[in-house]
């Protein structure tokens, strides 16, 4: 200590174990004046890892810092507890005057809309599959009830400890952490609590076939069963350019919709996409919400890259009915599925249902937020009738669960132009008849044996 004043805070946060030992010494060297250990309180995390990029976690003074933490910091805080006395000029207590204690208020205890269960499936098979496919760039899992928006699940590799936030859970870095510069380390930390579900964007791929699908059905151009209503030669011509499907050495030929959804077939939707046009298009992308940011209660959500309107050619109007060559967060295109789930109708997705007041035990509930009707009941189910089909006799095959009716969609896609990464997703519903839970499961950058093909290298884990 050089400095003159009368009280220094040395250090805070300090667990229980370290001050007994401080007591101990001070006991044992007759110290009973000059240091002063006061009880203060620290957030604790039974869970350590559970759900971290979304919990976030708080800074020395408790003040959220990340994640719900930040986002609901004025309702997790209480108000500090105070002792108020009075003291000479050199910092002693002048014990005749007595002393004012202003007892502390603890803050509101928030109720996530997370199930415990499932956030903790989700998060155990997620690592074990980005694990086995070498994903140099994590995964994500999210998991909503469509009627309510509520998530049930969203899980993120990698995670991280929040009783140690600051410590790198990367075994390479880790060895390397002592001499890295404070910058890189900084830049590590926060790629590590990043929640790239919510503030990152992907292209989806093929997954997005459902929403052109929806239009095209919304709009009359098509139906679900027209039996060789579409035909796949392999490619497509727009406007002068050629246009490949993913199997152009062994054509669809005769399609119906539900076969190409099935096949997935890019030909076809690229088709159905100019029969829909520019404008209408985009009066669908922005009905799903996709044109605009959710609004989930997280901080730092990423909004949607698509091209503008009015730059919308021929040509790229085919990539977006494919899915190509835009991007969007992991939690637009949950919110997409359980628009389908929810008979048509789009629900804000959130993460606290509930808040309670500590002092009165009084709860209140947050009222669930309903969208537009995007597509119809009658679209709605149409669309649930073919996902199903994809999950029982198309390159869903692998997400088939006995005893359930589950729907879903592959996607596979370019991360950026000419990187040579992939993303590799699905999204699904169960039970189609009546679905209560919809899902979207990305694998950033799988490089192991099982390559970037969804059918294979997701379902497999
Ligand atoms: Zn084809």
């Amino acid at each position: 200590m050089n400095k003159k004043t009368s009280i220094e805070t040395i250090v805070k946060k300090v667990d229980k174990e370290q001050t007994d030992k401080l007591r101990m010494w001070m006991e044992e060297n007759n110290i009973t004046t000059g240091i002063n250990i006061d009880e203060d309180s620290k957030r604790y995390y039974p869970y350590s890892t559970l759900a971290s990029n979304v919990i976030g976690f708080t800074g020395s003074d408790n003040q959220g810092l990340d994640g719900i933490e930040s986002i609901y910091d004025e309702l997790l805080s209480g108000t500090k507890g105070k002792i108020l006395k009075i003291t000479d000029a050199r910092g002693t207590d002048l014990q005749s005057e007595g002393e004012d204690y202003v007892k502390a208020v603890d803050g509101n205890d928030l109720i996530l809309t997370l199930d415990m269960n499932i956030q903790s499936i989700c998060e155990k098979y997620l690592t074990e599959a980005c694990i086995d496919n070498e994903c140099t760039d994590g995964g994500n899992i999210l998991i909503a009830n469509p009627k309510t928006g509520d998530i049930l699940a969203l899980a993120s590799y990698p995670n991280y400890d929040l009783n140690n936030p600051y410590e790198i859970n990367d075994e390479n870095l880790k060895n390397i952490w002592d001499t890295m510069e404070s910058s890189d380390k900084s830049n590590a930390l926060q790629q590590m609590w990043r929640n790239k579900a919510v503030s990152d964007t992907y292209e989806p791929g093929s997954t997005f076939k459902l929403v052109t699908a929806s239009s095209a059905l919304e709009e009359g151009i098509t139906d679900t069963d027209n039996s060789g209503e579409f035909n796949c030669s392999g490619s497509i011509n727009i406007a002068g350019t050629t246009i490949r499907c993913w199997r152009y050495y062994r054509p669809h030929g005769a399609q119906s919709l539900r076969q190409a959804l099935m096949n997935s077939c890019n030909p076809v939707f690229i088709g159905l996409g100019q029969k829909i046009g520019v404008e209408k298009y985009y009066d669908y992308l922005e009905k799903f919400g996709l044109l605009s940011r959710t609004g989930i209660d997280l901080p730092g959500e990423a909004n949607s890259i698509f091209l503008k309107e009015s730059k919308v050619g021929p040509v790229e109007l085919a990539t977006i009915s494919f899915g190509q060559r835009f991007e969007i967060t992991p939690i637009q295109m949950l919110k997409v599925v359980s628009t389908i789930a929810n008979k048509g109708k789009s629900v804000k997705p959130r993460l606290v249902k509930a808040t309670v007041n500590s002092t009165t035990g009084e709860r209140t509930d947050f009222e669930v937020i309903e969208g537009e009707q995007v597509i119809s009941e009658e679209t709605a189910n149409k669309v649930l009738d073919m996902m199903k089909s994809v999950v029982a006799e198309g390159t869903g095959k692998n997400a088939q669960v006995q005893g359930y009716s589950i729907g879903g969609k592959t996607g596979t896609s370019e991360d950026g132009v000419n990187t040579g990464k992939y993303v590799t997703s699905f999204v699904g519903v169960a039970n189609t008849d009546d679905p209560e839970i919809a899902i979207i499961i990305i694998l950033y950058n799988p490089t192991g044996e099982g390559g970037h093909h969804t059918g294979k290298t997701l379902l497999q884990s």
